[in-house]
């Protein structure tokens, strides 16, 4: 090869192994200002019936964000609790880094799928979420996140569409869900955004849903209930106080209450952990995951009560490359690089606890943690 030439490859390959990758690497150091203690839980027997089942997904959590959590939390996180821990790959059936639509699809259904597909196959057609299942077996079910319910990991549970940002329509399929209790935001999604004219809160009421649009009209409604508590995403972790707890607590009260001896599945996410990560606003993104963890504590504190609730956290990806460089554990002080603002193909935690979670262990496809997930569904 002549000299021209094998500069000419080494700057392309420069160039190629560059794409993604941020210009300008800055350390960025974050403290947060409330650190909390952690639940004082004791873990039910594992042989105790599984009745309830509790989906929890921390959207672009991989290891790397949990590992700065427990730092900024001065070493401790309710995540500690969880004694059987596994690994999950994320890559979807055309692509090896997933979107939050084939992520979890593969958890809320047990099938890998498409890139941007939500609730169907890659051939397009629906494929039902563990929700249906518990539907079909006469169990209560449960939604409750911090984005609005156009994002892709509601409508993952709930929703069909091939393409996630057929936003429309995946909002009129939330009419038919079958879902008893739903609480998130995202309104104008329901009214003002939509291009068809219709009014899809009227639709829900029409199909016997209260739709509530505060706090206090969710706490006081029946069910089935949609309470839409913003016009887009829930206001940001550090503003909304304890809205999204209580929107989750109250789920996991009604539920209960109404399903009796069936029991009741939930999924609850913590979404915006996801969008602060792809800003590569580390301050923001922590606050999202601590108050995700704080909810964790509530959730084991209340299944700890219940004695028959299999609790499981994960991932559906990880995003934004995140690198803990420097920090002081005494301190909660991290020091962090991001090197994307993008998802990434790195594996992500699986975490069990309660009756059934000496299953959960070994390194697996997200779909196959899925269809664990949905064998506890009986
Ligand atoms: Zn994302």
């Amino acid at each position: 090869m002549k000299k021209t030439s094998l500069y000419f490859a080494a700057a392309l390959l420069l160039l190629v192994s560059c794409k993604g990758k941020k210009e300008e690497n800055v350390l960025q150091y974050y403290a947060t200002p409330n650190p909390y203690e952690i639940a004082n839980v004791t873990m039910p027997p594992v042989d105790n019936e599984v009745r309830n089942v509790i989906i929890m997904i921390g959207d672009g959590m991989g290891l790397e964000q949990v590992s700065c959590a427990w730092v900024v939390n001065h070493g401790k996180l309710n995540l500690d609790h969880f004694p059987y821990v596994g690994i999950s790959r994320t890559w979807c059936t055309d692509k090896l880094i997933t979107d939050s639509g084939a992520g979890g699809t593969a958890i809320s259904s047990g099938k890998k799928t498409a890139y941007s597909h939500v609730g169907t196959a890659p051939d397009n057609s629906d494929i039902p979420s563990v929700l249906v299942k518990a539907q079909q077996l006469g169990k209560k079910t449960g939604v409750a996140v911090t984005c609005h319910f156009a994002d892709a990991t509601p409508c993952d549970f709930c929703c069909h569409n091939e393409y996630r940002y057929n936003q429309d329509d995946l909002i009129a399929d939330y009419v038919e869900c079958g879902v008893d209790y739903l609480a998130g935001g995202g309104l104008d999604w329901f009214t003002v955004n939509r291009k068809d004219g219709r009014d899809i809160t009227k639709e829900m009421a029409s199909a016997g849903y209260t739709v509530a649009l505060t706090e206090e009209e969710l706490m006081a409604a029946e069910l089935p209930v949609i309470g839409i508590l913003a016009p887009d995403n829930l206001p940001v972790a550090m503003e909304r106080g304890d809205l999204y707890r209580h929107t989750v607590t109250h789920g996991l009260d009604i539920l209960s209450r109404e399903s009796g001896d069936k029991g009741f599945v939930m999924m609850l996410e913590g979404s915006c952990i996801d969008d602060w990560l792809h800003g590569n606003d580390i301050g923001k993104a922590m606050e999202e995951l601590l108050d995700f963890d704080r909810t964790i504590g509530d959730v084991l504190e209340w299944a700890a009560a219940d004695g028959h609730t299999l609790v499981v956290v994960t991932a559906d990806h990880a995003t934004g490359c995140l690198t803990l460089q420097d920090g002081d554990l005494e301190k909660g002080e991290i020091g962090v690089f991001f090197a994307s603002e993008s998802h990434n193909g790195i594996a992500v935690p699986f975490y069990a606890w309660g009756p059934g979670s000496d299953a959960f262990n070994g390194i697996r496809e997200n779909e196959d943690w899925g269809q664990l997930i949905a064998s506890f569904v009986k």
